[in-house]
C-alpha cells in the first residue's frame, strides 16, 4: 500500500532488494491557486509537520473553473482534470469562503474527489478550509487510493472546521506512484463546509533514501521503509529524534536522531514517561502499567541524557513510543556506558548520528497487553569529526561504532563493557533487515558497514 523505488544495498556480498519511502517535510509556502487572491489568511495548523525543505507544487485546484450548482452526484471539469462532487457543489455565493470566485461546498458525508490520478506520486497535500457562512462546525478527512479508486485510505487525522474563514490543512501523504484523493465530510450534519486551494506536492527523492529531507536526525538515510499510513512502521517526526513505530509490537522498529553540542544543556531529567500523544488515537501504544512489575525497564532509545537543552527536549524523550523493555543488566550497564562513551565524544567535538532499536524474532516475548521484547538491542553511531558534517564527509575511515547488547539478565552483565558488543553495521543489518547510513555512498557504506570498531 505504501512506498516507493526500488534499491539495492551494495554494502555486502548479497543484494538485498529494499523498498524505501522517501519521504520529506511540507513545504512552509502555500500555493494557492491560479486565479484570484486569499480572502482571508490561512490560520496554522497545528497538525502540519516541521517544515525543513521547500517544494513546488505540483497540482494546485481552486475550483475556478467549473459550474454545479447542485449537491446531486455528477461530474465536473476543472482547470486539473475531471472531479465528482457529490452531496457538493461549486459555490460562488456571498456565504461561501473561497479564493477568487468560487469554492467547493460540501454537506452531510459528501465527497469531492478526483476522477484522474497523478503518477509522480504526492509528498504533501494541503487544503484550505472553513465553514460556510455562519454553519456550525464539522469534521472532515482526506482519504488516497492508488488503485484508481478501487480502495480508499485515510490520509493522517480527520480534521475539523470551526472558523468562517479559512485554516490550512497539511497532509503528509509520501507515497509514490499513481494516487488519487478525495475529500470526505465526516460529521454527517447539515452544516456545511468550503475547501478550496487543493494543492498536491510531487512524490521526491534525490539521492540514496533523502534522509536529511525528511529531517537533520536521518541524515545518514531512513533505515528501513516507513510512512503515516503504515501502523507497523509509522512514521513520526519530532523536534529531538526520528522514529518508526510498530503498534503490532507497541515499540519502536527504530530511533535515529543527531547529537552534537547543541542539544547538550541543563535542564533536568524530567521522567514524565508516558505514551506518545502525538500518534494518531488509533494506534496501539504501551501504557504505564505494561511495564510496571514486568521486571523490564522503560529502556530509552534516544536517550534522556542527550536532550538536556530546554525540558521540552527533554520530556520529548520520555514518550514511551522511544522505549522498549529493556533488561537492567544491558540498560544501565554496558548501554548506558556506551550512551556515556557517545556523549564524551560529543564534548570532544564530534558530531554523531545515532539510529538504535531491537532485534525481534518469532520468539520474542512479551510483557503486559502485547508489548514486545526485543531478544537484543542494537546501536549505529556514525562519529563525524565536525559539527555539521553529513553523508558526503563519511569516508572510509569513518569511525562508525556499532553493538547489539543481548536483552536478557542471563546473557549480560551490568559490569561488562560496552566494548565487548561490537559487531559490524552488516551484522545488525542481517538481522533486521535495515539499511542503515543508506544515504552514503554505497562503495563507503561497504566498508564501514563491514568493519568492527577497535579503538
Ligand atoms: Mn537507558
Ligand atoms: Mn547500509
Amino acid at each position: 500500500m505504501t512506498i516507493s523505488r526500488m534499491r539495492h544495498c551494495r554494502s555486502r556480498n548479497l543484494w538485498i532488494s529494499r523498498w524505501v519511502v522517501v519521504a520529506f517535510a511540507s513545504a512552509t509556502a502555500l500555493v494557492l491557486a491560479g486565479a484570484g487572491c486569499a480572502t482571508s489568511a490561512p490560520g496554522d495548523d497545528p497538525d502540519s509537520g516541521d517544515p525543513e525543505v521547500g517544494t513546488a507544487s505540483a497540482l494546485s485546484e481552486g475550483f475556478e473553473a467549473g459550474i454545479k450548482t447542485a449537491y446531486a452526484a455528477s461530474d465536473v471539469a476543472l482547470t486539473t482534470g475531471t472531479w465528482n462532487l457529490n452531496d457538493a457543489l461549486i459555490g460562488n455565493s456571498a456565504m461561501d469562503v473561497k479564493t477568487g470566485t468560487k469554492s467547493a461546498r460540501i454537506r452531510n458525508n459528501g465527497h469531492v474527489t478526483m476522477q484522474f490520478d497523478r503518477t509522480s506520486g504526492a509528498g504533501t497535500v494541503t487544503i484550505h478550509h472553513a465553514s460556510f457562512g455562519s454553519d456550525a462546525a464539522g469534521i472532515w478527512g482526506l482519504f488516497e487510493s492508488q488503485n484508481a479508486g478501487a480502495t480508499w485510505a485515510q490520509v493522517g487525522t480527520s480534521r475539523s472546521t470551526t472558523s468562517g474563514s479559512f485554516s490550512t490543512a497539511t497532509f503528509t501523504v509520501n507515497l509514490s506512484g499513481t494516487i488519487r484523493f478525495e475529500i470526505r465530510k465526516l460529521d454527517n450534519g447539515s452544516n456545511r463546509i468550503n475547501v478550496d486551494d487543493i494543492a498536491i506536492t510531487d512524490f521526491s527523492g534525490g539521492g540514496g533514501t533523502g534522509g536529511a529531507a525528511l529531517s537533520k536526525h536521518t541524515t545518514m538515510g531512513i533505515p528501513a521503509p516507513t510512512s503515516v499510513n503504515d501502523p507497523n512502521a509509522f512514521l513520526s517526526v519530532k523536534s529531538g529524534y526520528v522514529l518508526s513505530y510498530n503498534s503490532g509490537r507497541k515499540v519502536p522498529n527504530w530511533v535515529s536522531w543527531e547529537i552534537n553540542p547543541t542539544y547538550l544543556g541543563s535542564a533536568a531529567r524530567q521522567d514524565d514517561f508516558r505514551p506518545d500523544d502525538t500518534l494518531p488515537a488509533t494506534l496501539p501504544q504501551a501504557q504505564l502499567t505494561d511495564y510496571s512489575g514486568s521486571g523490564f525497564d522503560r529502556g530509552h532509545m534516544c536517550p534522556s541524557a542527550d536532550r538536556t537543552v530546554t525540558v521540552a527536549a527533554n520530556s520529548q524523550t520520555f514518550y514511551l513510543s522511544n522505549m522498549v523493555p529493556q533488561a537492567a543488566n544491558n540498560n544501565r550497564g554496558p548501554w548506558a556506558k556506551l550512551e556515556s562513551e557517545a556523549r564524551t565524544l560529543v564534548d570532544a567535538g564530534k558530531e554523531l548520528f545515532v539510529i538504535s532499536g531491537g532485534v525481534f524474532s518469532s520468539s520474542s516475548a512479551t510483557i503486559g497487553t502485547g508489548v514486545s521484547v526485543p531478544d537484543k538491542t542494537f546501536k549505529v553511531i556514525v562519529v563525524l569529526d565536525a559539527v555539521g558534517q553529513g553523508p558526503a564527509d563519511v569516508t572510509a575511515s569513518t569511525r562508525v561504532i556499532a553493538v547489539m547488547m543481548p536483552n536478557a539478565n542471563s546473557q549480560i552483565s551490568q559490569s561488562d563493557p560496552w566494548q565487548n558488543f561490537r559487531v559490524s553495521v552488516d551484522a545488525i543489518e542481517a538481522v533486521t533487515g535495515d539499511d542503515f547510513l543508506s544515504d552514503v555512498d554505497p562503495a563507503v557504506q561497504s566498508v564501514i558497514e563491514a568493519r568492527v570498531d577497535n579503538q
